[in-house]
């Protein structure tokens, strides 16, 4: 996808502060932190969000879990615990359209938005 914010990171074409690679998989630094730490795990293909994963892309699904997962570990929040998070579509507030799960936490958290 040539428009695609995320598929320019994955290409290197827009910088990014990278926390861990695969082959796969790709998690960095959210630009505009929501908590003390904010990264995206995002598949490199292209998927525009979680209503387009297909039962094919369950590999890569599976592989973003673990990253997040590392990630965590590597950013030292695993202990502490944190937060994962998928916007999709309008009501779910998805502003990129490439499938990407927020991993919040360094801090404590507050309640979920219409669960307080
Ligand atoms: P969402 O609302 O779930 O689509 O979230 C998109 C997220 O991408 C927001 O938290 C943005 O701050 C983040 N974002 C947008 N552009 C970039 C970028 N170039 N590098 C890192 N994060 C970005
Ligand atoms: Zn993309």
């Amino acid at each position: 996808m040539t428009d695609c914010i995320f598929c320019k990171i994955v290409a290197g074409q827009i910088p990014s502060k990278k926390v861990l690679e695969t082959d796969q998989v790709l998690v960095f630094h959210d630009i505009q932190p929501a908590a003390k730490v904010h990264v995206l795990a995002i598949p490199k293909k292209h998927i525009a969000s979680l209503r387009d994963v297909e039962e094919a892309d369950a590999p890569i699904i599976a592989e973003v879990i673990l990253a997040l997962k590392r990630a965590a570990q590597e950013l030292g929040i695993a202990e502490s615990g944190y937060r994962v998070i998928n916007n999709c579509g309008s009501d779910g507030g998805q502003v990129v359209h490439h499938i990407h799960f927020h991993l919040l936490g360094g801090e404590k958290l507050g309640a979920l938005v219409g669960n307080s």
